[in-house]
């Protein structure tokens, strides 16, 4: 999240980055690495091949506003491609991940307890919300969160590529394997029909931490990639590419360098590779 804004949706959840923390990571990221499209990436996973020089793909989950508003034109200015991860019940504003109703109901009523409710637990804030007289819909009108199609559409034309980032943004292991199967492939698919995309991309919601070698046996014939954010690690699933998390209240020179460090340290332990 990229913001000089203060919100009452995610503050408690993700560290923020303002714009200029943001763009002074990015300088950091041209100076030493070269930034590759998606098409870039996807030829080089199915190559097997190592890079000639040291390069970088950037992606943003969760399809928020502020890539079109804030993230979008700071990377076109600098031209650095991008994958934006799209929850698919949330586009136009359709509907709130309920990780941020939590958040709301904990900043509105100062009760922090909120954010530990689960997925399953959906429900329960809506009632909670109706019983407090608190109003999600109005909150999604006024404040638009999320992108639109229309937003979506001028990114696409504009170079930037998308990918699924499941329906509604469950937590996997929470729910049973034919459901994960479900909420990806459908999120993928209707972006592919909705944007006319050639080429198919998921991210994992939160993680992809304890999914099954099955399911990737399912969904690996069907997609391009798929990414998790277990940080700088080999992943032994072909296609699976793990990506290092930004979002850390700390200068990204320094998320990358302690990153090396960790992978070598693992390396030294054969604990740097994924198995499922
Ligand atoms: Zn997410």
């Amino acid at each position: 999240m990229v913001t000089n804004e203060e919100s009452e949706h995610f503050n408690q959840l993700y560290p923020i980055k303002t714009v200029e923390e943001f763009k002074s990571d990015l300088d950091f990221l041209l100076k030493h690495f070269k930034p590759i499209s998606l098409d870039e990436l996807i030829e080089l996973n199915k190559s097997g091949k190592r890079p000639k020089k040291n390069c970088f793909h950037l992606t943003f989950d969760d399809g928020l506003k502020e890539l079109y508003t804030i993230v979008a034109p700071i990377l076109k200015e600098k031209k650095i491609p991008a994958t934006f991860f799209i929850n698919t019940d949330f586009i136009d504003n359709q509907q709130l991940f309920y990780r941020f109703k939590a958040n709301l109901l904990a900043e509105k009523y100062a009760a922090t307890g909120m954010l530990d409710l689960p997925y399953g637990e959906e429900k329960t804030m809506d009632m909670l919300a109706e019983t407090l007289d608190f109003s999600f819909n109005d909150y999604l009108a006024n404040e638009q969160p999320y992108l639109t199609t229309s937003q979506i559409n001028e990114l696409v034309n504009d170079g930037f590529t998308i990918g699924g980032h499941s329906i509604n943004h469950p937590l996997y292991k929470d729910i049973t394997e034919e459901e994960q199967i479900r909420q990806t492939l459908e999120s993928v698919n209707i972006l592919v029909d909705k944007f006319k995309l050639n080429y198919k991309v998921f991210s994992f919601p939160f993680t992809d931490d304890g999914i099954k070698k099955d399911f990737y046996m399912n969904v690996n014939p069907l997609l391009d990639l798929t990414f998790g954010t277990a940080g700088l690690k080999t992943d032994l699933t072909p296609k699976n590419l793990q990506r290092i998390p930004m979002e850390e209240n700390r200068k990204g020179i320094e998320i990358i360098k302690s990153q090396y460090l960790y992978y070598v340290l693992k390396k030294l332990i054969g604990k740097n590779t994924i198995k499922r």
